[in-house]
């Protein structure tokens, strides 16, 4: 499916140039010269990123900025700035507002393309990835690196946490303990690293976990299993 810009900007060249460019690399756009009525195209028309000049008459860009990030409705809708050199407190204002990147005007619409494509990519992997998981008792808050049983806290080492959102996150698969080790240890020459460390590991995790270390299940000779229930 066609991504889908929303420009916002009041100079018809550049409008032009930005549609020009854009629909060669396979985007749909959508253009406003006016604040207001780009509210509600964005409300409306659900495009998947702005494109924002913070100079427009009427209601300025920042202003702009501010609506559409108050608004639960286009909150989430990633926004890159255009400034002016002479915009450089704007520009920080702006992105204290919750704008995702900006460009300073004369820009290379091929450095401007790169820059959408980036926003769009984080926009996707941060949809991608759940906020937090739960299973029983036992909820791991993956922005917050928090893990908490029947809702108190539990203190778990960098090491420990990665384990089990790791053990986790393969809801139920069995992991080998190489893959465990790979996947949290990394090849990392400093430490002599042995099998035995993920043993260790689960082994203080289980005692951390209380009642739901029950979960973590010994495969024999092979590795561990995290059973999760939705
Ligand atoms: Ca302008």
């Amino acid at each position: 499916m066609k991504e889908t810009i929303l420009i916002i900007e009041d100079e018809k060249d550049i409008v032009k140039m930005l549609e020009y460019n854009l629909k060669k690399e396979g985007f749909k756009t959508l253009s406003s010269r006016d604040g207001e009525d780009a509210l509600e195209l964005a409300t409306r028309q659900h495009p998947d990123l702005v494109i924002l000049d913070l100079m427009l008459p009427g209601m300025d860009g920042l202003e702009v900025c501010k609506n559409l990030k108050g608004d639960t409705k286009t909150a989430s809708l990633p926004v890159i700035m255009l400034t002016a050199k002479s915009q450089e407190s704007d520009k920080i204002v702006g992105l204290e507002l919750g704008a995702d990147d900006y460009m300073t005007k004369p820009f290379s619409p091929r450095e401007l393309i790169a820059r959408i494509k980036a926003v769009l990519r984080r926009v996707k992997e941060k949809d991608r990835l759940p906020e937090a998981l739960k299973t029983g008792d036992l909820i791991i808050d993956l922005s917050k690196i928090t893990v908490s049983v029947k809702d108190r806290p539990v203190e778990l080492t960098a090491k420990e946490f990665e384990l089990l959102k790791t053990l986790m996150k393969a809801k139920g698969r069995v992991l080998s303990r190489d893959y465990l080790l790979d996947t949290i240890w990394g090849f990392d020459n400093a430490i002599e690293i042995q099998t035995r460390t993920v043993d260790v590991h689960i082994r203080t995790l289980r005692k951390k976990l209380k009642s739901e270390s029950k979960r973590i299940i010994t495969v024999k000779n092979y590795g561990y299993r995290f059973e999760y229930e939705d």
